[in-house]
């Protein structure tokens, strides 16, 4: 990229001075671009006597011009002293024989662009300016200020012009943030035109969840002046939520602080996988959770979850002075289920047995399968009557449940136990056992509480 772009502000509109100062551009530009790595460093001799020889014909003819311009002679002065200082500098330098081929480079690169900057777009506009024969009409004179302005902008289209075909996303904002220039690739990104991206109000795009931590991460940047990265979902036209990683940076002119830089990346597709590889962990998670705590058998809870359960409860209970009640329940004789019928009757007539149970009870009391032919239930928030009521509708609906394979039903007995303030739960578990062998002893299928 060139250093300087020739622009119509730097052309004084004499064709003889402006063809020579083209001249003197592209040579510096040609020398900035060895310095910065594009080019082979050039010979220092041979470049010394090309500025001798611009500097005899170019200031010949200026000197002329300068004869029939209107300038008072100590401007005249000034000029033709500028162009000796030109000489002099260019001869300086020629005598320095210990200098490096790179830093002769240097030096005659950075007194070039002084010259462009102080004489060029100076002394010579002025001298221009004066002639008599120029035609500016009402025209005003650029500023050195402005020209440099205007040089900055011709800059910074063409850097617009790079930033649009870049392979990435980028955006530029001033110093307020605001966003005043949004690439190509990102208008392809969000899937809006160029012009309805720069009608938007661009923090109307991002998830309202994100929309407060990146205003403060931007103003945090435009207080620093500094960079920094963040990510944040982002919703496109077509509604697709999409995550961006951005990469925002101080632009500076000159060490001047002038506004942000982004450089965004689309991370969406990585966001995803790893968004479903944690939603099969959790899943996976609850299925060995689910496994660890429930009987292969029936689904319900296994022993050891359910002494875990029972001893929440029953602190909670306790501590909150609440109600909470037992049912041990016992499938009756059935022994003989399974020597009239096999084990694997026997076993899906307790899978039956557990499907009544779950029929029967409220979401937050917890079934579990306690051994063998045996079930326990935690009835919390229950007392007493409504507990007896529970078992008794349990009961009943056993007893009206066909079982296929037996061609009948199986009848339960239930041992029903009410918690009181100093009860352990081996104490509870006792008193429904009890009951429970009670109920048997009066004839089964029915419940009891001592
Ligand atoms: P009661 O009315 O007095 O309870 O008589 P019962 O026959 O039910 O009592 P008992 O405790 O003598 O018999 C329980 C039987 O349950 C013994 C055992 O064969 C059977 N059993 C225990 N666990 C399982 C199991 O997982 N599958 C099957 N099919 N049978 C089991
Ligand atoms: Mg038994
Ligand atoms: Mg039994």
């Amino acid at each position: 990229m060139a250093l300087f772009y020739w622009n119509t502000h730097l052309e004084t509109g004499n064709h003889q001075i402006d063809g020579q100062h083209k001249r003197l551009f592209e040579l510096t530009n040609n020398i900035a671009d060895a310095v910065s790595g594009q080019g082979s460093l050039p010979d220092v001799p041979a470049l010394l006597a090309e500025l001798i020889d611009y500097a005899k014909t170019h200031f010949c003819d200026e000197e002329k011009l300068m004869c029939r311009s209107s300038l008072t002679a100590s401007k005249k002065q000034q000029h033709i002293c500028a162009h000796r200082a030109f000489d002099s500098r260019v001869q300086a330098i020629a005598a320095k024989s210990d200098l490096e081929q790179a830093e002769a480079v240097n030096e005659i690169l950075n007194f070039l662009v002084n010259w462009l900057v102080t004489h060029i777009l100076k002394l010579d506009h002025r001298m221009v300016h004066a002639l008599p024969d120029r035609d500016d009409g009402d025209a005003p004179s650029l500023s050195v200020q402005e020209i440099l302005i205007a040089a900055l902008n011709e800059s910074e289209r063409r850097f617009r012009q790079l930033a649009e075909q870049a392979p990435t996303m980028l955006w530029f904002a001033g110093t307020s943030g605001a966003r005043e220039f949004v690439n190509r690739e990102w208008s392809e990104f969000m899937g809006l035109t160029e012009g309805e991206m720069r009608a938007a109000d661009w923090s109307s795009f991002l998830h309202t969840d994100d929309r407060e931590r990146y205003r403060s991460f931007l103003d945090e940047r435009l207080r620093q002046h500094d960079a920094g990265l963040i990510e944040y979902r982002i919703r496109a036209k077509d509604g697709h939520l999409k995550w961006v990683l951005e990469k925002v940076m101080p632009r500076l002119d000159e060490n001047r602080f002038v506004g942000l830089i982004g450089a965004d990346t689309d991370v969406t597709a990585m966001k995803e996988t790893t968004a479903t590889l944690e939603h099969l962990v959790a899943q996976r998670t609850e299925q060995l959770e689910r496994l660890v705590n429930s009987d292969s058998l029936t689904g319900l809870l296994n022993r050891r979850a359910f002494d875990e359960r029972l001893d929440q409860e029953i602190q909670r209970a306790q501590r909150y002075n609440r109600p909470l009640s037992l049912l041990f329940i016992d499938i009756d004789h059935f022994k003989e289920v399974n020597d009239r019928h096999g084990h694997v009757v026997g076993d899906e007539v307790l899978r039956a047995m557990a499907s009544v149970l779950k029929k029967g009870l409220r979401a937050t009391d917890a079934a579990c399968r306690y051994g063998g032919e045996e079930f326990a239930v935690i009835l919390v928030e229950t007392d007493k009557l409504e507990a007896l009521s529970i078992a008794e509708r349990i009961r009943i609906a056993a007893e009206n449940t066909k079982l296929e394979q037996l061609d009948r039903s199986a009848t339960i007995s239930i041992g029903v136990s009410f918690l009181s303030s100093e009860d352990l739960a081996v104490d509870l578990i006792q008193r429904a056992d009890d009951s429970m062998y009670v109920a048997k002893k009066n004839g089964r299928n029915q419940s009891y509480m001592q």
